[in-house]
Parts: C-alpha cells; structure tokens; sequence
C-alpha cells in the first residue's frame, strides 16, 4: 500500500471565498506542487486563509495543522500569482520551517496561463529568486491552460 502524506494548505486571503476547487482538483491529479507526491496518498488536514495582509493566521494555522497531522504546509498558488504576490512569501516559508519545524512548499495548483501573460508583462518572476519560488506551479501551457 502507498504511504500517506497529510497537509495543509494556506490560501491568500483576497481568494478567501474560494471554494478550493484548483487545489483540490490539482492535489487529485498530482498536478503543480503536488507532482512531489506521485507515489504517494495525500490526505489533506487543514485548509485556511492568511487571514488578511500582513497574515496574521500564519502564525497560528500551522500549529493547528501540525496538531492535525500536517508533515507539509503549502502556501497556495494564489500567494504568487495575486496583483501583487504576496510580500511576505518568503517570511512565511522561513517562519513556518522555523517555528514549526514542518515543511513549506511554495504553490498549490499550477499557474493558470492568463496570471503568467500578465506577470510576464509586469516581469514579476525574472529574478533567480522568484524563477526558484514558481518552479513547482509554471508547469506547461497546457496544464496552465486548463487551470485558467
Ligand atoms: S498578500 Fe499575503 S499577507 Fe496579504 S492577504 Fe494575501 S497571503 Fe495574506
């Protein structure tokens, strides 16, 4: 039997209405940042949002998901891709591994391919760091198609 890998997922708080339909469809399918766990079950145990600029949740949430079983923590798609991304990304990666001893992936479903057009307009990404942060999610264009 495949071995099971629990997670959270933390969301940015402008999407707080989602209804998680990219993540879930995308944790299914083993598709963006959930291509990591193609041999294995994942079993998603906690779901929440930031909580709102300058997401305050994230110091809480995990502990909560930990509790829950969480051996990682994704920061959804949503984190990269809003106008603008989030400026706490990476203090939020940083803080999580650090306070929680609990690992952070960047990214959840894979960048639609709408949000790519435009932040390559804006060249978000074209730093080494931002190239590292939406390696897991940049997928192809036809996977960011199906995702627009
Ligand atoms: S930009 Fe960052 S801190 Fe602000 S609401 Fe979104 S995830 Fe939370």
């Amino acid at each position: 039997m495949r071995d099971t890998i629990k997670i959270g997922i933390i969301i940015c708080d402008r999407y707080r209405t989602c209804a998680g339909g990219k993540c879930l469809r995308s944790m299914r399918n083993r598709e963006g940042a959930f291509s990591i766990y193609k041999d294995q079950q994942v079993e998603l145990v906690g779901y929440t949002t930031c909580d709102g600029c300058p997401g305050g949740n994230v110091e809480y949430a995990p502990e909560e998901m930990v509790k829950n079983g969480a051996q990682v923590i994704h920061l959804a798609t949503g984190l990269v891709v809003g106008y603008p991304p989030c400026p706490y990304l990476e203090y939020f990666q940083d803080f999580i591994e650090a306070q929680y001893k609990v690992r952070v992936v960047v990214g959840t479903h894979p960048i639609p391919e709408k949000y790519l057009k435009i932040h390559s307009k804006l060249k978000t990404w074209e730093s080494p760091q931002w190239r590292e942060l939406i390696r897991p999610t940049l997928t192809d264009e036809q996977t960011r198609l199906a995702y627009d």
